[in-house]
């Protein structure tokens, strides 16, 4: 069945602005404009999760195959986002500050310790919103003493054990109720460079789909899920040489009190 596809421009940097507004925050500076169509849909919390190498086209083609995030955009909304960058530290501090690549100056992992730029989860812990952070371990200690809950995934991990352990962590991270929630998931773009086809893809894509499946359940529909790609997959088919440069964004409720979780969470 066919999502809902709605076509206006919409871009990364609009994400922390809607996360932003949905929590009654304030964002010092932004490139972005909140999503407004999430008006009205009741939420007060956030889990933003991000998933690299989420390319619209890939994702397009992943659909099929992917109930849970297939369900989520269908009764959410799945939008066409700009990609601000092909590279993914610069892509994920848009994500997570609104800023553009040339204003929040994060190139690279180095570049992300020492930035003085606020990103959300930051901004949200210190007004008082209980706040967590699933990451791979540089990401995450870049929080440290910042945020209440930082879940550090080590780096050298294969795919699908990273993958696990960011679900684990996200789920555990979900039970303690976080008005803000960030996690991070790698599958899909290790495979790609690891040179693995579109059936290696496939099955990296399917086992964050699982992920998702539990991850919404565990999430009353007062959360707003935003589940975004970060750049448009790096080699194969679906790579672009051309743009306009697009990544998947989801926006849905949590599904806790949806029949399809009994037995799930
Ligand atoms: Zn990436």
């Amino acid at each position: 069945m066919a999502a809902p596809t709605v076509t206006r421009p919409f871009s990364q940097l609009d994400v922390a602005p809607t996360a932003a507004r949905i929590l009654g925050l304030n964002l010092p500076q932004s490139d972005g404009r909140p999503i407004n169509l999430v008006e009205g849909w009741g939420c007060r919390n956030v889990a933003l999760i991000i998933i690299d190498s989420l390319g619209y086209d890939l994702f397009g083609w992943l659909m099929p195959r992917l109930e849970n995030l297939s369900t989520l955009a269908r009764d959410g909304l799945l939008l066409r986002a700009e990609a601000v960058s092909s590279h993914t530290t610069p892509a994920i501090a848009t994500i997570l500050s609104g800023l553009l690549p040339e204003h929040h100056g994060i190139f690279n992992k180095a570049g992300a310790k020492e930035s003085s730029i606020l990103s959300i989860p930051e901004i949200a812990s210190a007004s008082g919103l209980r706040t967590a952070v699933v990451m791979e371990q540089n990401g995450a200690e870049v929080y440290r003493g910042l945020i209440e809950i930082i879940a550090g995934i080590p780096d050298d991990l294969c795919p699908e054990d990273f993958d696990r352990e960011a679900c684990r962590m996200t789920l555990e991270a979900l039970s303690s109720s976080p008005r803000l929630l960030v996690s991070y998931f790698i599958g899909i773009d290790k495979t790609v460079h690891a040179g693995q086809g579109l059936e290696k893809i496939g099955e990296a894509a399917l086992h964050i789909d699982q992920c998702m499946g539990r991850i919404a359940c565990a999430a009353d529909e007062e959360t707003l899920f935003i589940i975004c790609g970060d750049h448009p997959v790096h080699a194969g088919k679906f790579k672009r040489s051309k743009g306009p440069y697009s990544v998947a964004l989801i926006l849905a409720k949590g599904r806790a009190q949806k029949k399809g979780c009994h037995g799930l969470r």
